[in-house]
């Protein structure tokens, strides 16, 4: 059985004159949250359409459960679900109805799959209600639901967050943690916030103007995200040598001339500053800083948000 879930080589769309996926290889592990993150426009949507088999690939390919071709890809995508764009659902009817339509056409046997999959998304208590008269987050719920219904190995949903409020972004990545966990879920889901993703996502795949600007596990961002004490001196490689010599510091670097990262002894802020001072260093900052997600996230899509 292979490791890989998913593996796209060299995915391109092009629409016009306009490539909406460029060269775009993502690979996803069993068992991984795989984060696609991009802003508005950089071609979510549009990857998880082509892997989904909803529109074809100007060049690439596509490899679901360790096979490519046409064949073994619609097999494949038969132990996928997905919720890419808003199921048609039926507004008269419950979510249990609506979900026992969607299991018929599924081909689904077990008639319990409906109770089920309404446990799992937490829907069991809107009993006869209308659809009609679900909230956003009810009906976010009901099309996982129906993503679900067919017991998929892989499932794909895009924006999922989009449009609820910050409890039911909790309880979105609540839910998908549980799939994860208890169902053995692999799971791939975009948003344009790096933020609304962590903590669940295992990997991330940042996605800008239809390119992969950058892979990295969930270990590498908390290491790129990591507290430091900055330092800001013109005699930054005195500083270092200084740091490594008094202090014993190793974990260290100099980002730019005149700023130092140390990403150690963050409690000795003071002692280190009486030190360069009498070592007649020009400290000109000095304070513990914090990379914040958001702005690593502006650094790589090149600031034009
Ligand atoms: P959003 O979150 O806004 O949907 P996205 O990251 O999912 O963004 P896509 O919807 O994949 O982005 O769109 C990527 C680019 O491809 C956009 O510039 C979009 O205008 C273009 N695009 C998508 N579908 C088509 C289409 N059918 N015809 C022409 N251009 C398209």
């Amino acid at each position: 059985m292979s490791e890989y879930v998913l593996r796209t080589r060299a995915i391109g769309k092009k629409y016009g004159a306009n490539f909406a996926l460029d060269n775009v290889s993502v690979e996803v592990k069993r068992g991984w949250i795989y984060g696609l993150i991009g802003l508005n426009g950089a071609g979510k949507t549009t990857f998880m359409r082509a892997v989904a088999g909803l529109i074809a690939p100007t060049s690439g390919d596509v490899e679901l459960f360790g096979e490519s071709g046409e064949a073994a890809l619609g097999r494949g995508r038969r132990r996928m679900g997905q919720s890419i764009e808003t199921p048609a659902v039926y507004p008269h009817m419950s979510a249990k109805e609506n979900l026992e339509v969607q299991r018929i056409l599924g081909g689904v046997p077990d008639r319990d799959a409906a109770e089920r999959v309404l446990k799992i998304v937490g829907l069991t208590d809107t009993g006869s209600k209308k659809v009609r008269n679900f909230s956003l987050g009810m009906k976010q719920r009901l099309a996982l639901a129906i993503a679900l219904i067919t017991n998929p190995e892989f499932l794909m949903l895009d924006e999922p967050a989009n449009g609820l409020d910050p409890k039911g972004i909790i309880e979105t990545r609540e839910l998908m943690r549980r799939l994860a966990k208890e169902q053995g879920l692999t799971l791939l889901v975009s948003s344009h916030l790096l933020d609304e993703l962590e903590q669940v996502a295992t990997h991330y795949g940042i996605l800008h103007k239809g390119k992969i600007v950058k892979h990295l596990s969930a270990e590498e961002l908390s290491r790129e995200m990591r507290r430091y004490l900055r330092i800001v001196t013109p005699d930054a490689p005195k500083t270092v040598a200084l740091l490594r010599e008094a202090f014993g510091v190793t974990d260290v670097k100099a980002v730019s001339k005149n700023e130092i990262r140390v990403y150690e002894q963050l409690g000795r802020v003071s002692e280190i500053n009486a030190r360069l001072v009498a070592e007649g260093i020009a400290v000109e900052g000095i304070g513990v800083a914090e990379q914040k997600l958001e702005e690593y996230f502006v650094a790589l899509t090149g600031g034009d948000r």
